[in-house]
């Protein structure tokens, strides 16, 4: 990462601490290393994100269904899917620093990145959390943390179908936790052990898969562009024979260019009838459908899209970043898509006298059921205006002197900072066109 780069990424977690986005887990402790939480703004973020991946992907579709699985399944699972086995990254540690590397990641075959030092040999590290259900640590008792939402919805594809009326094609999307025991963590939340996961698996008739596969790989571009992301920044990265998971046809990666690089926000994945096949396999259960169109019996090919909420939240953080130079001072604002900003509109007082204070907190009634809003009274409006700027507030509405007279507030614009007039009665509905959730 340049310098440049750096320093941005630095002013990006500064303010994510300062503002209340992004905390350092347990921090007065000293903090655990690489675990976040997310603050008051950080958690309407990440919850505004997750509800515009699920309308996206869930409600504006008949043909996709929600699913809630435990974070805690059969340990079987793991072993059909093949996490048991092959969920492993190569590590090596230094053996004069003692730091500890992905070797996958060593440039330099054999030395050590930060001291240069002698490496030791490459052992597999599993990446999943151990833990004990009950009360006797043995190994009957040992169950897994999952490291991927995807096995929940390959084990209840069954349920869905006998539980709703659904023919295939159809999909089941979900949001959940996942945990990794990742030997290295990096920039920020971008990678972290414990993370939180957007998927969805479509269910396809063998032979239609790459035709779904181009589908699902256009529909995402798309959802990134909605979601406000700068196109220019968005890129497919092809997996190549070798960078593709065993049971995989084909793959893509949909990569951000954050300042520390192009890197993975999301992967797509051909996943053939792997999964179910080794479900079949392990459970004893049959997985087949049976498609009454073209009277044939088979096992579904899968088409995933796999996204991270984390790293999601941090490219919307990366791509909404600005600071503008003006002619006295700068601002700092954050561009976010009005639909995911945490607050959607700052309400101001020009001043806390006169009736002002009292007709604001009108105007903020009556908006409170409708968007997140803040009031704020407090300084000069300027100042004001750029604290919400700070926090991607897209609208900020100021009760003036003439407010008093005519029932018109002035409605400003984060972005151009252009202020219209409005009348009050009128505010709802331009609100709910511009913020279009
Ligand atoms: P990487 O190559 O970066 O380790 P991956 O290819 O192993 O990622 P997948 O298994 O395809 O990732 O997981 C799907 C998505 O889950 C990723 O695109 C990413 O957004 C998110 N994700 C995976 N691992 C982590 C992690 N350790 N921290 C945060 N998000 C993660």
């Amino acid at each position: 990462m340049n310098a440049q780069n750096n320093n941005r990424m630095e002013k990006i977690i500064s303010l994510c601490r300062r503002r209340g986005f992004i905390f350092q887990s347990s921090e007065i402790y000293g903090g655990l290393n690489a675990c976040y939480d997310y603050g008051p703004l950080g958690s309407e973020l990440k919850r505004n994100i997750k509800d515009f991946w699920w309308r996206w992907m869930v409600r504006r579709r008949s043909d996709i269904v929600g699913l809630d699985a435990a974070i805690l399944m059969a340990p079987r699972v793991w072993e059909a899917s093949g996490h048991v086995a092959g969920f492993t990254d190569p590590l090596v540690d230094c053996k004069v620093c003692k730091h500890r590397f992905r070797a996958d990641m060593i440039t330099e075959p054999g030395k050590c990145p930060d001291c240069g030092g002698a490496l030791t040999d490459v052992r597999q590290f599993n990446l999943m959390f151990k833990t004990f259900m009950g009360p006797v640590e043995d190994s009957a008792s040992v169950v897994y943390l999952r490291p991927e939402t995807a096995q929940g919805i390959y084990v209840n594809y069954q349920n869905v179908l006998d539980s709703t009326r659904l023919k295939i094609p159809f999909g089941i999307g979900q949001i959940g936790k996942a945990f990794r025991n990742e030997i290295t963590t990096e920039n920020f939340i971008f990678r972290t052990r414990e993370f939180e996961q957007m998927e969805m698996q479509y269910f396809v008739k063998p032979g239609s898969d790459m035709q779904w596969f181009d589908y699902w790989k256009n529909d995402r571009q798309d959802y990134y562009q909605a979601l406000g992301i700068r196109p220019a920044k968005l890129r497919f990265h092809e997996h190549d024979k070798k960078e593709l998971a065993h049971y995989a046809a084909a793959a893509f990666d949909i990569e951000y260019e954050f300042p520390f690089g192009w890197k993975e926000l999301e992967g797509i994945h051909n996943r053939t009838d792997f999964d179910l096949k080794r479900h079949q396999e392990y459970s004893g259960r049959d997985l087949s459908y049976f498609d009454e169109e073209s009277r044939e019996r088979y096992v579904p090919y899968i088409v995933e899209a796999s996204a991270g909420v984390d790293r999601t939240l941090l490219c919307i953080l990366a791509d909404a970043y600005e600071e503008q130079q003006l002619e006295k001072d700068t601002r700092t604002v954050l561009h976010f898509h009005p639909t995911i900003a945490p607050y959607k509109v700052g309400i101001f007082p020009l001043v806390k006298k006169d009736g002002m204070p009292e007709k604001a907190r009108m105007i903020e009634a009556s908006l409170r059921s409708h968007f997140n809003v803040f009031y704020d009274e407090s300084g000069a409006v300027g100042r004001r205006y750029r604290r919400q700027d700070e926090i991607g507030t897209p609208y900020c509405i100021t009760v003036d002197t003439e407010t008093l007279q005519n029932d018109t507030v002035t409605v400003r614009d984060r972005d151009s900072m252009a202020q219209e007039r409005i009348k009050i009665d009128a505010l709802l509905n331009y609100l709910y066109d511009k913020i279009n959730i």
